[in-house]
């Protein structure tokens, strides 16, 4: 498969990035997932304004192709053949000598993938998934989308060695993510919650255009900590990300989420933002 990397499209078998990349020393590096559907990119623009912040929040001037960062991920996926799939981007400082505060002299390293996958199609969009609660054990600053991803790496083997899909973390507040997703209620009402934004979550893409597809459609919609004996007691319950799109969560903690299927509001959430998608592509 063909990759970029520092300004040049290539093969991925040949590609070489530095051992003293800070990335890999020190694990700073900032990420983004858009998909891509139809050949369209889905919300790129959210995802690289959240970009732009990460990257600003821990000192990370933009790279030097910021600008053309649209035009290289359509060549990219082009350049694959994908019409289906997503687009991983993933900006680091560059390489130094294994100092804490080396200043990087040299270009920053971006590097993009393409791969193809068909999320329309994937079972956990009509089956929904299974979860389980842990304590959120990671940093303080989980609106930074780093990739400093040990904790959710461990979060989701442990969801799978436990039989479960996914792992939903919670603070001493109440729920406050996924391990890669943002976490909705619906209310006995028809109401929607979210937990309300600050260092404690990552800003969701998906969150904010399901946010927006829902008042559009006349549904309420409060931000709010929910508790987790709020989280057991909702009769839905979804999670949203780029991949996850919109997926119900059917089980947690091995208690069903309403009657076990997916809820009338999820649907109609769903229903919406496959329209949205499928607009983008629209002559
Ligand atoms: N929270 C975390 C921890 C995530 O990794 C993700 C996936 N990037 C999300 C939320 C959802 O964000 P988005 O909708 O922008 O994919």
């Amino acid at each position: 498969s063909l990759i970029y990397l520092n300004g040049e499209i290539q093969p991925a078998e040949s590609a070489r990035i530095s051992p003293f990349d800070r990335a890999f020393l020190f694990g700073e590096g900032i990420y983004e997932v858009c998909i891509i559907i139809n050949g369209q990119f889905v919300d790129m623009d959210s995802h690289l304004a959240r970009l732009d912040r990460s990257l600003g929040a821990c000192g990370m001037t933009p790279p030097p192709e910021r600008a053309q960062l649209p035009q290289i991920m359509h060549d990219l996926a082009h350049a694959n053949g994908i019409t289906n799939g997503f687009a991983y981007l993933q900006v680091t400082p560059g390489a130094t000598p294994r100092s804490f505060t080396a200043v990087p002299q040299g270009r920053p390293t971006v590097m993009i993938l393409a791969q193809a996958q068909d999320f329309l199609s994937a079972p956990s969009l009509s089956r929904g998934i299974t979860v389980q609660l842990q304590p959120d054990i990671r940093w303080l600053h989980r609106d930074i989308k780093t990739t400093m991803l040990l904790p959710q790496v461990m979060a989701k083997r442990s969801a799978l060695a436990n039989g479960v899909d996914d792992t939903l973390f919670f603070d001493e507040l109440g729920i406050t993510e996924g391990s890669s997703s943002n976490v909705f209620i619906v209310e006995a009402s028809g109401t929607l919650i979210t937990r309300p934004l600050s260092h404690h979550l990552l800003a969701g893409c998906t969150r904010a255009r399901i946010i927006t597809l829902a008042q559009d459609a006349g549904m309420k919609v409060e931000e709010r900590i929910i508790t987790r004996d709020e989280l057991l007691r909702a009769p839905e319950v979804f999670v949203t990300s780029a991949t996850y799109m919109i997926v119900p969560v059917t089980s947690i903690d091995g208690h069903a989420v309403g009657d076990g299927q997916t809820g009338e509001v999820t649907k109609r959430l769903q229903d919406a933002y496959l329209d949205f998608m499928r607009s983008l592509s629209a002559p």
